[in-house]
């Protein structure tokens, strides 16, 4: 048993560090407060080769796991959640067509992302289904050669900037099982009948793009189809299998970052003639933000390191996203809490990293979701 990262690792990582420290740090409070990226920095980050390095090598990706994808996270998110998580869900659902696509699919759409020429995304959430996915009402229709899709999703990623979208549509209602019902259909948004709002307002994670997307008789070639018809479902959930592995890691680096502002501050600040971090109490608090993110780097690392070793475990992944979730939102409050009422003015980063943590026990599957796949699991059922 060998818990090191590889020097490779380790290299990746340190770059990806320096990159969000000379990209991130001095934009982040501004694309916040005016909720926008700038691409230019983004296709900086794809030429340095940040940009969905799990992409195998022969569709224009590095060829690494997820692993590295989840360590780039980390340092992406210490710096900026809101920046981190825009650059980091570039690829998101590229997992769905790697594992699923036609080699003309994957040939086509997949080297654009590691070049930084597109961004993508995967429309799953609707206005009436969010946790019950199945319950998705978005309709794909055969009409000859081409699918036509009707239908509205909420809260998408990149569903105002990306140039291509999967979408997770009903192809089969009348298939007894709800399960056989979808069909992941790829969607190039410059389509005649795609409409995306930005929807503003955003809690945390303000410089990310997060969208409304209204499809309305829009018109595929039927070759858009991903994989086989009416097996959308059992992809999502695969997709998920993967996606949840590192998107723990957006925990860690928020923790981290939250930690590592609040013992800067803890050594300034000077209350009863002595620096605050010299109060036991204060002790305490540190070490145990470090145990906390330790043990859930520990856990999101091996999640990722058995999803690129072929030795998947769903309960796993979910624990090691659910852990570093709840992990994040209880560190950047202890962290906010040692900056005293300055920490709850916006030109703090804390106050950025605090209103961020939230999301991670939302997206990607509600804590309540994860917790019903760990209970399933450990219970057998
Ligand atoms: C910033 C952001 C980005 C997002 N990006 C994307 C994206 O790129 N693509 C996409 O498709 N979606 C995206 N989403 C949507 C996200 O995945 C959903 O918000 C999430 O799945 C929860 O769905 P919901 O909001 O409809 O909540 P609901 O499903 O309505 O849940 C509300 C509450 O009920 C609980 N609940 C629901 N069912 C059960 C149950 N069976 N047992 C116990 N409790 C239950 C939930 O845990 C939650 O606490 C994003 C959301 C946000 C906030």
């Amino acid at each position: 048993m060998d818990f090191s990262l590889s020097k490779e690792m380790r290299d990746i990582k340190q770059a990806a560090r320096e990159f969000a420290e000379g990209e991130f740090r001095d934009i982040a409070h501004e694309c916040d407060v005016e909720e926008k990226f700038p691409r230019k920095v983004f296709k900086k980050a794809a030429e340095l080769g940040f940009v969905g390095v799990f992409i195998d090598e022969e569709y224009g990706g590095a060829g690494l796991g997820f692993l590295e994808h989840a360590l780039i996270t980390e340092e992406f998110w210490r710096v900026d959640p809101g920046l981190g998580q825009q650059f980091v869900s570039i690829p998101f659902g590229a997992e769905v067509l790697m594992l699923y696509g036609t080699e003309e699919q994957k040939r086509k759409y997949l080297p654009l992302i590691p070049a930084g020429d597109a961004i993508m995304g995967f429309a799953i959430t609707e206005p009436d289904a969010g946790s019950d996915a199945g319950a998705g009402t978005t309709s794909a229709v055969l009409d000859g050669d081409e699918w036509v899709i009707n239908g509205s999703k909420v809260m998408i990623g990149n569903g105002s900037s990306a140039d291509f979208m999967l979408v997770f549509c009903v192809t089969d209602p009348d298939s007894e099982k709800k399960s056989r019902r979808h069909s992941v259909i790829l969607v190039e948004t410059d389509r005649k009948g795609y409409e995306a709002d930005q929807m503003h307002g955003k809690m945390g994670l303000r410089a990310s793009d997060t969208s409304s997307i209204y499809f309305t008789d829009l018109r595929v070639p039927k070759e858009n189809l991903i994989g086989e018809r009416g097996r959308g479902f059992s992809q999502l959930m695969n997709f998920f299998d993967r996606s949840r592995a590192w998107v723990g890691s957006q925990g860690v680096g928020l923790a981290q970052g939250a930690m590592e502002m609040a013992i800067e501050h803890v050594k300034g600040r000077e209350q009863f003639g002595r620096p605050i971090a010299s109060f036991q109490v204060t002790q305490f608090k540190i070490a145990e933000m470090a145990t906390k993110i330790e043990l859930a780097r520990t856990l999101v690392y091996r999640a990722c390191w058995m999803v690129d070793n072929g030795k998947l475990e769903t309960a796993i992944v979910a624990m090691s996203k659910w852990n570093a979730g709840r992990m994040a939102v209880e560190v950047v409050d202890e962290a906010l809490q040692l900056h005293g009422g300055y920490g709850y003015f916006n030109d703090q980063p804390i106050e950025r990293f605090y209103r961020a943590a939230k999301v991670l026990e939302i997206y990607e599957g509600t804590k309540e979701v994860e917790k019903i796949i760990i209970g399933r699991s450990v219970l057998g059922r």
